[in-house]
């Protein structure tokens, strides 16, 4: 088992649980400090959503087959769809183009189907060999669209760059297509809190990570920053708290969260 994964998906699990209570919320609207309970979905402290578990089903699929199968992975986010694998009590939280795309079978290729929710579970393919083809095989199980591929590739290409040792600066640089024209590790830097959009696009969660995860200096002020931007709380959360578990090691999150974390034994059955 890599330790840099165990961290990853411990961040964004601690993150998305970390969130949910407050998803749809307004910014500004509510303070959060730690591991809050009820809320928005009305359940209890610790509990992590779709983020989580299809992080967690592309994670077993890796760990059975040791290769990444689009097909088997697929059909493991069926398995938590229809009868609630990969969670602690259920399915509570599933977005639009998953659910249909999952129906269908097959990945929605529309420009309004950009939302977060491939980004939001492509973080183990991190730990893989797998090739940016790969990647956007795995996003296009359900977020076909070039806007969603696209980000689930540079998300990868960071994480893989911080689990080697890179500074986030240089993480978010060397990502392709990433410092492009106007998002790099300094333009993100100097956007104030206000450009910072935090709703469901894709591009907005991945620019709201990569804005708390620079603007911040350890685990808990990532996440929490992500959380009190408002809106999509534990996903933006679930993203950052992904990449920052590599960047501070699974040392660095708080064990008070950690220990209010539930379905912990779920998490460690797919780990590879
Ligand atoms: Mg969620």
């Amino acid at each position: 088992m890599s330790k840099p994964l165990r961290a990853a998906v411990y961040g964004l699990a601690v993150g998305d649980a970390l969130g949910v209570p407050y998803e749809f919320k307004p910014r500004g609207t509510f303070t959060v400090e730690g591991m809050d309970g009820y809320g928005t979905h009305n359940k209890p402290a610790g509990t992590w959503s779709d983020d989580t578990s299809l992080t967690l089903a592309t994670c077993a699929s890796i760990k059975a087959l040791g290769r990444v199968d689009t097909g088997d992975i697929g059909a493991r986010f069926r398995e938590w769809q229809q009868s609630g694998a990969y969670s602690v009590d259920g399915v509570f939280d599933i977005g639009m183009t998953t659910a249909t795309a999952l129906y269908k079978g097959m990945g929605q290729e529309d420009e309004m189907s950009n939302g977060n929710g491939s980004l939001m579970r492509i973080l183990p393919l991190a730990f893989t060999e797998a090739t940016e083809a790969d990647t956007r095989a795995v996003s296009a199980i359900t977020h076909a669209h070039s806007i969603s591929m696209d980000a689930c590739v540079n998300y990868v290409a960071i994480a893989r760059a911080l689990a080697s040792g890179s500074s986030i600066s240089d993480a978010v640089d060397s990502a392709p297509g990433f410092g492009g024209a106007n998002a790099n590790a300094s333009s993100l830097s100097e956007m104030g809190k206000e450009e910072v959009r935090s709703g469901g696009f894709v591009l907005d969660t991945l620019t709201a990570a990569l804005w708390c995860l620079l603007g911040t200096r350890c685990y808990r002020d990532c996440v929490l920053e992500a959380v009190r931007l408002g809106g999509d709380t534990d996903t933006t959360a679930a993203v950052a708290g992904g990449l920052a578990g590599i960047v501070y090691g699974f040392g660095g999150i708080p064990p008070e969260w950690l220990s209010r974390l539930r379905g912990k034994g779920i998490i460690e059955a797919c780990l590879f």
